[in-house]
């Protein structure tokens, strides 16, 4: 799904290379090694300070991976984000302490080829990093702490609010049109609304950035709900119930933008988001009204409205196999006549029962395709969500735990207040995956907080499904950029929430391989 919130890391991510990367590069070409470049350190509390306390003996980090390109090498650490790169040397060193192995030997046998001060400065960094440890005790040491770490992310700071299970558009991709689902058409009431609000206001008190989102359905169908919504939050806020650094945000299909509800957004400071897929002949392949018509003039004309009116909204992509080999008209279109205030590229997600092209993309072209967007975005200061996922924790060498706020962190309304933590769900088995109800929850009243939601079965088993505590992913090399994408695409397609979303799972990798070497090459030029 797609995010709305802005960056606010924005100017500091022109390029992925930044002088917030520690990252040490050693020229491959050279036969020593002594091109010795070294850019600034940031703090990260897993990193050691000196190498001058290593003991005499030590051994590869079995979190250490190493990537070739050519005959340039970089050993990246998996938990703390931290590289080196090299040549020759990098490589021989990574083999020789595959082991518990002596340090004195390894600069004995090294030096009479190897520049004595690059291979100290080298070791060193490995050791610093934690490339290299004492024994695998350190690895358990610092995997431990980061998986208590990821746990901990559960405090409820997002909302979905569902406002209306309705929808006047049928695009072909959307997963809630499946075979499963008991979808009445109705719409949520405002006391509804009201009781979810003063919910979240309390689950979210300690919360920093509390964010609420208005979905559907398309929440424009039920105006006076999604508008009361809009205005109560504020209300909520102004009394001091929400911190300052609220927000709320709505995404439409954009076909219902109207006056009224510009006065509305404009007045409540809502971050507006539209469903574009692209240039017309590319949005009506897949995004049609329920006569089988192409909505892209609607659409469109209400992204322009928001933006005459200086709302300044973004925009969500969903690609399929046929969009996602015309990136380039979609990027040409989004940087020449779209101008959004942020993008959020989504792949389709699994339908339960009946097919709707989630088998036809190929997801590694799809990959490829998301990072050559970038690469032309990230020029006009545009930055893609799906992206940045992976790009903040690498660049900030802070581990993305969570992909899905589901896991933690997250509650979902329905129209009819079932509180559940993940909205693909919605009319599936209701009792089992919407397992909670905002009237029950608002009879806490102040001492409601995140851990009556985690009493919950569902919410409990949910909060623990991330990498770290995943089968096949911890000696994963993009286990801290992942955050093991969406259980529900997970479950749909191998029938549990605890196997892999292979879509995530091949972006993360194939991502932080790219963002590897983009840095590389940032570094040397
Ligand atoms: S499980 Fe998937 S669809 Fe559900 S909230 Fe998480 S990312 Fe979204
Ligand atoms: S889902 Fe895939 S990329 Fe993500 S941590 Fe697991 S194995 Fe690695």
């Amino acid at each position: 799904m797609s995010n709305l919130y802005g960056y606010s890391l924005k100017h500091n991510l022109a390029n992925i290379s930044t002088p917030m990367i520690s990252t040490n590069v050693l020229d491959p070409n050279s036969k020593t090694e002594s091109k010795y470049l070294h850019s600034k350190t940031s703090a990260f509390p897993y990193t050691r300070s000196s190498f001058d306390v290593a003991p005499a003996i030590i051994e590869r980090s079995q979190f250490a991976h190493l990537f070739q390109k050519g005959n340039s090498y970089c050993l990246f650490h998996s938990l703390t984000l931290r590289m080196v790169y090299g040549g020759r040397l990098l490589k021989e060193l990574f083999s020789v302490f595959e082991n518990a192995t002596p340090i004195e030997n390894v600069i004995n046998n090294y030096k009479q080829k190897d520049s004595l001060d690059v291979l100290k400065q080298v070791l060193s960094d490995l050791w610093n990093y934690r490339l290299f440890v004492k024994n695998s005790n350190e690895d358990v040491w610092l995997f431990k702490n980061l998986y208590k770490i990821g746990l901990n992310q559960s405090e409820i700071q997002h909302m979905y609010l569902l406002t209306t299970a309705a929808c006047n558009f049928r695009c072909s991709y959307c997963f809630v049109e499946d075979d499963n689902r008991d979808l009445l058409q109705h719409h949520m009431t405002q006391n509804t609304a009201k009781a979810a609000l003063t919910v979240f206001a309390r689950l979210s008190k300690n919360s920093l950035n509390p964010r609420v989102m208005i979905y559907g359905g398309e929440p424009l169908l039920n105006p006076r709900t999604t508008f009361f919504a809009l205005l109560f939050f504020r209300q909520l806020e102004d009394s001091g119930k929400i911190p300052n650094k609220g927000n709320i945000a709505l995404l439409t299909n954009g076909s219902l933008i109207d006056e009224e509800a510009i006065r509305i957004f404009k007045k409540t400071r809502t971050t507006v988001g539209v469903s574009i897929d692209g240039p017309q002949q590319l949005h009506d392949k897949a995004r049609i009204n329920i006569h089988g018509q192409g909505t892209f003039n609607e659409a469109y004309r209400g992204y322009k409205r928001l933006q005459n009116a200086d709302l300044n909204p973004g925009i969500s992509c969903t690609l399929n196999a046929f969009t996602v080999e015309k990136m380039d008209e979609i990027i040409d279109f989004i940087i020449s006549d779209l101008k959004p205030s942020s993008v959020g590229f989504n792949l389709p997600m699994p339908r339960i029962g009946n097919e709707n092209g989630y088998s036809k993309l190929d997801h590694s072209f799809a990959v490829h395709q998301l990072i050559s967007a970038f690469e032309r975005l990230r020029k006009v200061g545009i930055y893609e969500d799906r992206m940045m996922r992976r790009v903040r924790p690498f660049v900030n060498q802070k581990p993305h735990f969570k992909d899905c706020m589901g896991v933690g962190g997250q509650i979902v309304v329905t129209p009819n207040g079932r509180v559940g933590p993940c909205q693909a769900f919605f009319g599936i088995e209701e009792d089992k995956y919407f397992p909670l109800n905002v009237k029950q929850l608002a009879k806490l009243r102040n001492s409601l907080s995140s851990s009556n939601i985690y009493s919950d079965q569902l919410f409990d088993e949910w909060r623990y499904r991330f990498p770290f505590n995943m089968e096949g992913c911890i000696n994963c090399f993009a286990i801290s950029v992942c955050g093991g994408g969406c259980p529900y695409a997970a479950a749909v397609t191998h029938g549990s929430i605890w196997k892999i979303d292979d879509r995530i799972c091949h972006q993360a990798k194939n991502i932080l391989e790219w963002m590897i070497w983009d840095t590389y090459n940032q570094m040397k030029s």
